[in-house]
């Protein structure tokens, strides 16, 4: 296998960048492994998947990577396509893995201890919110099929946010994102203004911002207010777990809330009638989704219509069996919607 596709060298010395495949339109996720004086952090290993084994076994041997100079690894998030293969790589380098606890308790509700609950409760949230019961037995299939991709799970040790980690012979600030993912951070270095950042801001895709059961109850007011608070920090180069490293960053925090400050205003203007979450996202996103897709555009409408239901600007009704929002008598009046100022 030739890896020189699959890898470059995008910012500070001793920075490599592992393009892992996806089995999704992302096409691949972005692992950076970081050298320092006394051996490799690896962040985000990629999704579990023949493929991705694969080429770490090949980048492990090409780029000179023993086991045991891989010294830790690190999980911006719990999402399968940055966890997966966490479990398979400690298994191999007995490297500690390193997440925030909010994150590891999702990937243990998700895939491990708690999944069969966990997928019920997102079926019954699905449910309430509209969704066709001819759908309901497909996405129950769906929420666990991605468990091989996320198995064997890693053991873990709990970063928290607000401290300082050793990466590349620097401290870097861990810093809690949360509203893409819950628990998901960020790592920024002060004097070289680097950022390590997932999902939190991606060049080119706007983060999937869900609502999901047992967690945030407001994960879009979460995701505005950490995009803001990163923000301030004006990074100079931003590594994102999609796409490639990018400069910008102020000017993509900017697009970031212009379109979901877009978003909220598109879905107010459709709760003049009483109308379900499943209605407007088929509204938003089309009505020919794939369960993974459709799964998406459910959670993010619903993470939406949180934010105006809680700024006040709908209400629900719960008096029909299925929920239905509806915009109040005064939110006419506060339009256009106003995003938290800085
Ligand atoms: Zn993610
Ligand atoms: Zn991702």
């Amino acid at each position: 296998m030739d890896l020189a596709k699959q890898i470059d060298k995008p910012g500070r010395e001793g920075l490599i960048r592992l393009k892992l495949p996806l089995p999704y339109p992302l096409r691949y996720v972005n692992c950076y492994l970081v050298e320092g004086p006394d051996g490799w952090t690896v962040i985000d290993p990629g999704l579990h998947t023949p493929e991705t084994e694969a080429l770490w076994e090949v980048a492990m041997s090409q780029l000179g990577l023993s086991s045991a100079s891989i010294k830790q690894i690190i999980l911006t998030h719990h999402h399968p396509d940055h966890y997966g293969m966490a479990g398979w790589l400690q298994g191999k380098t007995d490297a500690p893995v390193r997440m925030s606890a909010k994150g590891w308790e999702q990937a243990d509700h998700m895939w491990g201890k708690g999944r069969l609950t966990d997928s019920d409760a997102v079926l019954a949230l699905f449910q309430q919110h509209g969704m066709e019961s001819s759908l309901l037995a497909g996405m129950k299939t769906h929420l666990l099929s991605s468990l091989p991709q996320v198995t064997p799970h890693p053991q873990v040790t709990v970063m928290e946010s607000d401290t300082e980690i050793q990466m590349g012979g620097d401290a870097w600030q861990v810093m809690e994102t949360n509203g893409h993912a819950w628990g998901h951070l960020c790592f920024y270095q002060p004097r070289s203004r680097e950022l390590f950042c997932g999902d939190h801001v991606l060049p080119r895709i706007y983060p999937n911002i869900s609502y999901m059961p047992g967690t945030d109850d407001n994960p879009l007011a979460s995701y505005l207010e950490a995009l803001k608070h990163v923000a301030k920090l004006k990074p100079l180069l931003a590594y994102p777990g999609h796409r490639d490293p990018f400069t910008n960053f102020g000017e993509r925090t900017e697009q970031l809330l212009h379109h979901h400050a877009q978003r909220l205003e598109r879905i107010a203007a459709m709760v003049d009638e009483p109308i379900h979450v499943y209605d407007i996202s088929r509204g938003l996103f089309g009505s020919a989704l794939a369960l993974a897709n459709l799964r998406f555009a459910m959670a993010e409408t619903l993470a939406h219509l949180i934010y105006l239901e809680q700024a006040g600007r709908i209400e629900r009704d719960e008096s029909h069996g299925v929920i239905m929002f509806k915009a109040t008598d005064n939110s006419t009046s506060t339009f256009p919607i106003k995003l938290p100022s800085n």
